[in-house]
């Protein structure tokens, strides 16, 4: 990195040689920002994860500029020449499919990337899923986890359910439609059915949904039902008086045992005999 700070006096807007990252609606094209629609106008170029859905803002607003494609996969090849274009002076807008670049989509690589190249990163702040779904739960907001899309590796999902079950902080997680059964299934089996919860379905859409109240009413409303959308997840943190440290420790141990290589049946037998709990009462805290 070269910079020790950035220049704060800022000329007119879009500067040569500066990257922008740039925030776009996550539904309601509406919501796109003034400051946004000119940089993506006057910009040199746009380098958006879906050519197609960048389009969709530009027609609406009647813009036009050059637009790349940049996603996760030729995100390696593309990073080197769009800072070799912004070294060289232009100025280069980066753009999701939704939302904030950088928070679960490519926009992160390259803002590491031209950072430590040098170059003036500059955020055009937009909609982001994440805070829409945080505060419209209106569940505590000052403080909190976002956890991003839980990893698909059972155990290092695990590790992070337990870590969501003990937290004292909401925390947010983003899902895929397909995938928000076991996910509720999942929050059920480590925070219990009385856990508040809200899932944020199509916000800021003409069908946004707003489910509550708690993980087992949530559950019973998606029963029966075709899950379409897109979705995000916010879980009431824990409250203080709530927590059990001795059973979220054993609930460790019996993760750490299952990562070592017992199986869990084994687990819960030694954690038993060292605790004087039942094997029951431990095997089923998983
Ligand atoms: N960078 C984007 C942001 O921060 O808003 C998120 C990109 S991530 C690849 C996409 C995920 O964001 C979706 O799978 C979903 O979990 C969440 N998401 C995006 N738009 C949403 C919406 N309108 N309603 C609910 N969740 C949304």
């Amino acid at each position: 990195m070269n910079n020790i700070s950035l220049l704060t006096h800022r000329k007119e807007e879009p500067e040569d040689g500066i990257l922008y990252i740039v925030g776009t609606p996550i539904g309601n094209l509406n919501d796109i920002s003034q400051r946004a629609l000119n940089i993506l106008k006057n910009v040199s170029l746009v380098a958006c994860e879906d050519t197609r859905q960048t389009k969709k803002i530009m027609n609406k607003f009647n813009i036009s500029n050059k637009l790349i494609s940049f996603n996760k996969h030729n995100s390696s090849t593309k990073i080197p020449k769009l800072i070799q274009d912004l070294k060289a002076g232009k100025s280069i807008a980066i753009v999701s499919d939704a939302g904030m670049p950088g928070i679960c989509d490519p926009g992160e690589d390259i803002a590491r990337n031209a950072k430590s190249a040098g170059i003036d990163l500059i955020c055009v702040s937009g909609p982001c899923a994440a805070l829409t779904a945080l505060v419209s739960s209106g569940l505590p907001s000052s403080s909190f986890v976002f956890e991003g899309f839980l990893p698909k590796k059972q155990i290092d999902r695990e590790k992070i359910l337990l870590e969501i079950s003990k937290n004292q902080k909401t925390t947010i997680i983003y899902e895929s439609p397909k995938r928000l059964r076991k996910l509720l299934k999942e929050l059920f089996e480590f925070c219990g059915g009385d856990r508040e919860i809200m899932v944020g379905r199509e916000l800021t859409k003409k069908f946004e949904e707003h489910v509550g109240n708690n993980i087992k009413e949530v559950i019973e409303f998606f029963k029966d039902k075709d899950i379409v959308g897109e979705i995000t997840v916010v879980v009431k943190g824990i409250k203080n008086r709530d927590f059990n440290p001795d059973k979220f420790l054993i609930k460790k141990d019996l993760h750490d045992l299952r990562n070592a290589g017992l199986s869990l049946s084994a687990a819960s037998k030694y954690l038993a005999k060292r605790t004087g709990l039942k094997k029951s009462e431990i095997y089923n805290m998983i």
